[in-house]
């Protein structure tokens, strides 16, 4: 033993010093506008195809619970606020595509990403202004003065370069611009968190509806796309770095193509890519919907996010540990039944409730812990009979991976 433990501490040592050290992380978020499911699955373009034979494709959900206090419609900025926020219209208040007036104490990715005690580089890459000026909120005081370190954007106000054409054919023009300095600043300046929005096949599908025009409009922008995915192909290859990519339109469309921002099934349909083989059963379960993204991305790149700001984020990460999902709230007389699904590890889930709103206007909420049980248990049963006649409750679900919330107004 006395001639082994040298030994031993020997093999540790080199272990140590051979282990490598973990890569860097990036994520790259694209917003691609408007683009359907089924039209995605028909034409199979190939570089989003080849994004997802390297990880995944599955369809999601847009458009919060129907009939249900977040029920959200299936239009643009709203969808690309969801996806930003990790929250429905309810709380992120984007309701349309102009006069917006964003909720900013729901934080965006990129607020988050500054936040970081570590320092983070942010990108924007985008087709339309406003979703620096407005949805990102950059140098607003509500935004604690968001500021982003590489910024290509604003073609579309420039109409020496990109003079209006038949067709919005100039917007299609700006994609092309937008990746392409995407395509470099990624290669060149690898940026920790980038966004880039590109906005012409929603155009082409107003006028035109599903067709050949559309089929083409879609194939360009894939084809746009391509020199990004070489980039990230280059910085995983040739540096010491680890890629997510996730690729997601903001909306589904009505059936024959040309229409959205209803709650049709096909309007509610959206697609996401990854290029992560890595991600848990929620990337496939019917659950699976746009505020799922702004969680993901913060495990990927393992931001710290405030226990506030997880309590009222919608959706749940769809890479590493999961268990609970699909929480639902049913009132009975003054009791009421939280009920939530349950796969994977079994875990101790932790319940708690608010009786106020106060983080959606700069507050604070005072969550109480009311009951702890085996997630596995499914359910448990509230008496709100302490809490007067309180019209409003949120509860959240807590177990060592996931953070559920819903609210309850009667
Ligand atoms: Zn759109």
């Amino acid at each position: 033993m006395k001639r082994i433990l040298p030994l031993l501490l020997l093999m540790l040592l080199c272990a140590c010093v051979n282990s490598p050290s973990p890569k860097t992380r990036k994520a790259v978020l694209v917003i691609v506008d408007g683009i359907p499911a089924q039209t995605m699955e028909r034409l199979q373009p190939p570089t989003m195809m080849s994004i997802a034979h390297q990880g995944r494709y599955h369809r999601a959900y847009c458009g919060g619970e129907k009939g249900s206090y977040s029920e959200t419609p299936t239009v643009s900025a709203i969808g690309y606020t969801n996806i930003l926020t990790g929250t429905w219209m309810n709380k992120h208040n984007v309701t349309g595509n102009d006069n917006l007036s964003p909720n900013y104490h729901y934080p965006t990715l990129f607020r988050i990403a500054k936040d970081q005690s570590r320092h983070v580089t942010t990108a924007l890459y985008s087709s339309w202004l406003d979703n620096r000026t407005v949805l990102l909120g950059e140098n607003k005081d509500e935004t604690r003065g968001l500021t982003i370190d590489y910024v290509f954007d604003g073609y579309d106000h420039d109409k020496t370069n990109y003079p209006d054409e038949k067709d919005d054919l100039h917007i299609q023009k700006i994609d092309g611009r937008v990746c392409q300095e995407a395509a470099q600043s990624i290669r060149n300046d690898a940026p920790d968190l980038s966004w880039i929005y590109l906005w012409y096949p929603d155009d082409a599908f107003h006028a035109h509806g599903h067709g050949t025009f559309t089929d083409k409009a879609v194939m360009t922008v894939d084809e746009q796309l391509a020199p990004v995915w070489e980039a990230v192909q280059y910085r995983m290859r040739e540096k010491d770095e680890e890629w997510l990519v996730v690729v997601v339109t903001d909306h589904g469309r009505g059936f024959d193509g040309h229409h959205h921002g209803g709650q049709s099934a096909d309007e509610r349909t959206v697609w996401v890519i990854t290029n992560q083989r890595r991600s848990n059963r929620q990337f496939f379960r019917p659950t699976f919907s746009h505020v799922d993204i702004n969680p993901t991305i913060c495990q990927w790149m393992g931001f710290q996010v405030p226990e506030e700001v997880a309590l009222e984020r919608d959706g749940i990460s769809f890479i590493g540990k999961t268990d609970i999902y699909d929480l639902k709230v049913e009132p009975y007389d003054n009791t009421v039944q939280l009920r939530w699904q349950h796969e994977g590890p079994n875990t101790t889930a932790t319940v708690y409730l608010a009786t106020t709103n106060d983080f959606s206007t700069g507050g604070h909420d005072q969550w109480q812990k009311i009951a702890e049980v085996p997630a596995k248990q499914k359910n448990v049963s509230i008496d709100l009979s302490p809490y007067g006649d309180s019209k409003f409750f949120k509860f959240a679900v807590k177990t060592p991976y996931v953070t559920l919330n819903r609210w309850l107004k009667r």
